[in-house]
């Protein structure tokens, strides 16, 4: 009998988790609720919400609205959108996710000279550097904190076009790999000027960082894997690689439609699904239910 297991550890991180809890309880309340962008990355969760009344704009949207209400996703804005907030009488309903939002007031405090962990020295030039996704909403947050002056590193390579003859002070996105930070973090070390200085903060997320442990066993235990997640999230690709790394047999999937019946072959004992911190349980079950019936078809 082939076993289907969903991994207990996936499922939405608490800041997801809280910006659902607000949107429904505003829509409980029989008032228009737009969201400014997806609420999460997963498309069939928005979807969900959609139906109860949220309504998804985008920034051009928004700047346009007046008098109404706009629930701020776990992911943060930069002070603009709090601006165009508040010339426009738009009432926010704040679900920037407390983590981020302790990194934005790190990121601001350093940009504007006041950040305590650092001690540069007086008229220190320093350059402030992310590690992140460009255009992410959760990065263009981050860098509103400092005028546009951060520089976003996206990829390892794009270290290497850093001035080390400035000061860096390094932050991450809170959804990178741990493991590319460490990689920025040494070859800055080992390039920057003795004359100058460099600290860095790993802002990596924990709900993130730990479930990559869990969900590469997981991966491991499991003859089949698939990893359901939507494909804007920057988590789902971290810890959907780290699947694949563990178990060549894995396979990214959004929903149930997106399934090739052809790996469900009769050699398979246990078959895996784990998702994102976007993912939510519902779905995970009703792909482990179709999954069932599969197998079961195929047991007959
Ligand atoms: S991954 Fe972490 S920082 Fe991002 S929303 Fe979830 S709890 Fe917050």
């Amino acid at each position: 009998m082939i076993k289907v297991e969903i991994d207990s550890g996936s499922g939405f991180c608490f800041g997801v988790v809280n910006a659902i809890k607000k949107a429904e309880e505003e829509l409980s309340t029989g008032e228009t609720l737009y969201c400014l962008g997806d609420i999460v990355h997963n498309g069939r969760e928005v979807n969900r919400l959609n139906t109860k009344g949220l309504i998804t704009i985008n920034h051009e949207e928004f700047s346009q609205l007046k008098n109404v209400k706009v629930l701020l996703r776990a992911h943060g804005e930069p002070p603009e959108t709090y601006e165009i907030a508040r010339k426009n009488n738009i009432e926010i309903i704040d679900a920037t996710c407390p983590v981020v939002l302790r990194l934005q007031k790190r990121i601001k405090q350093e940009h504007d000279g006041k950040q305590e962990v650092t001690t540069p020295a007086p008229n220190e030039d320093i350059q402030i550097v992310i590690y992140g996704k460009n255009g992410h909403a959760e990065v263009l947050g981050l860098v509103g904190q400092t005028a546009g002056e951060a520089i976003v590193i996206e990829h390892f390579d794009e270290v290497k076009e850093l001035n080390f003859n400035k000061s860096i002070r390094l932050y991450s996105q809170t959804t990178k790999s741990l493991d590319g930070f460490k990689r920025i973090v040494e070859y800055i070390q080992e390039h920057i000027s003795p004359k100058v200085t460099f600290e860095y903060y790993d802002t990596i997320c924990r709900q993130v960082a730990n479930r990559m442990p869990n969900i590469r066993t997981f991966a491991a235990s499991h003859d089949l894997v698939f990893f359901v997640s939507g494909k804007k999230s920057s988590n789902g690709k971290v810890l959907f690689n780290e699947c694949k790394k563990m178990n060549e047999n894995t396979y990214f999937i959004e929903s149930a439609d997106e399934i090739d019946l052809s790996v469900l072959t009769k050699d398979i004992r246990s078959i895996g699904i784990c998702g994102a911190t976007s993912t939510p349980k519902w779905l995970m079950e009703d792909i482990s239910m179709f999954i069932k019936e599969k197998v079961k078809e195929l047991e007959n």
